[in-house]
């Protein structure tokens, strides 16, 4: 394969005329560059580890968009952690993004474990359906961006056209997919796949069971009020839905509309849900 081009325009004419099986099914070209001076360029926009922990689930919150490099092999985990961890006063500041980067390694552990034992449910749905009930393949409109809810068409067009998702928005987006709209999770997980720049079955796969419950102990669910404060009302501002749209009400409310015939156990008391409890601590 040819390694030098003038351009990156050239790059992407050479690209598009070796795979156009690949360009069939996705023509657009990410914003996201490859290579290492583009990604040590991207750790050197790293911000404070306080200011990290503090926002990070806000989508425009200061996330590293360094998932790509580190996917790829172009940065390691350990390099990453050395350089957030040194350029703090307080080595302790940068906890919670080094524990972000530890989740990464944690998932890669289990798939050398499992290998592709990484595509079969872990364990039952803790939701109360079995897995028959949930559609092999994802819906249409989902697909093409049509579903009608401004927020869920706009994250799925923003992933076809980009390659990127905040992680607060695969969460929601994946719930969506797989309790709302009553799908598997291997069905979103393999369109992630698909289009994700950062796309890898370990990170990828086990989050999505993590939102279905094959991988955690609850389903992971939200609710409107979570997806306005996170997006700062960016699709609920002039959402033509708002206080109508499927993901109004509360938490409980959420969870006995979706799930009821799951074991009452499952929500512990009160049936709150991770958003805000923060289920298990992780997210
Ligand atoms: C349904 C779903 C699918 C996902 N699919 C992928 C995927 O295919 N590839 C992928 O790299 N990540 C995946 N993630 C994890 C996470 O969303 C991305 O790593 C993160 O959003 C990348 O943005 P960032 O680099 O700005 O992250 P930052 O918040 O800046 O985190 C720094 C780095 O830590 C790692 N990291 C952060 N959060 C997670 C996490 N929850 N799990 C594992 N590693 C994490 C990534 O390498 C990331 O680059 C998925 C999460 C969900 C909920």
């Amino acid at each position: 394969m040819k390694r030098e081009f003038a351009d990156r325009d050239e790059l992407i004419a050479y690209l598009r005329e070796e795979f156009p099986e690949a360009a069939a099914v996705d023509d657009h070209v990410s914003g996201t560059r490859g290579g290492r001076k583009a990604a040590e360029e991207q750790l050197a926009k790293l911000g404070k580890g306080k200011d990290y922990e503090a926002s990070r689930n806000y989508v425009h919150g200061p996330v590293s968009r360094l998932s790509a490099y580190i996917r790829h092999g172009v940065l390691s985990l350990a390099e990453v952690r050395d350089y957030a961890v040194a350029k703090e006063r307080l080595p302790e500041d940068a906890e919670k993004f080094v524990n972000e980067l530890a989740w990464r390694d944690y998932w890669q552990r289990i798939y050398d474990d499992i290998g592709d034992g990484i595509w079969d449910d872990r364990e039952p749905y803790k939701t109360g359906w079995h897995t028959e009930r949930y559609a092999d393949e994802m819906p249409q409109d989902i697909v093409e961006a049509d579903t009608g809810l401004p927020c869920i068409d706009a994250f799925a067009r923003t992933l076809v056209e980009t390659g990127y998702l905040h992680n607060h928005v695969r969460m929601w987006f994946a719930a969506y997919v797989v309790h709302w709209r009553r799908v598997k999770w291997q069905a979103g997980a393999r369109w992630f796949l698909s289009h994700l720049i950062d796309g890898d079955p370990a990170s990828n796969n086990l989050s999505w069971q993590w939102v279905a419950s094959t991988f955690s102990a609850k389903p992971y669910v939200f609710n409107r009020e979570n997806l306005e404060k996170f997006t700062e009302g960016e699709y609920c501002k002039e959402c033509p839905l708002y206080g109508n749209c499927d993901f109004e009400g509360s938490y409980e409310r959420h969870q006995r509309r979706l799930f009821p015939d799951a074991d009452p156990a499952v929500f512990g008391d009160g049936r709150r849900g991770p958003g805000r409890g923060r289920g298990r601590g992780r997210r």
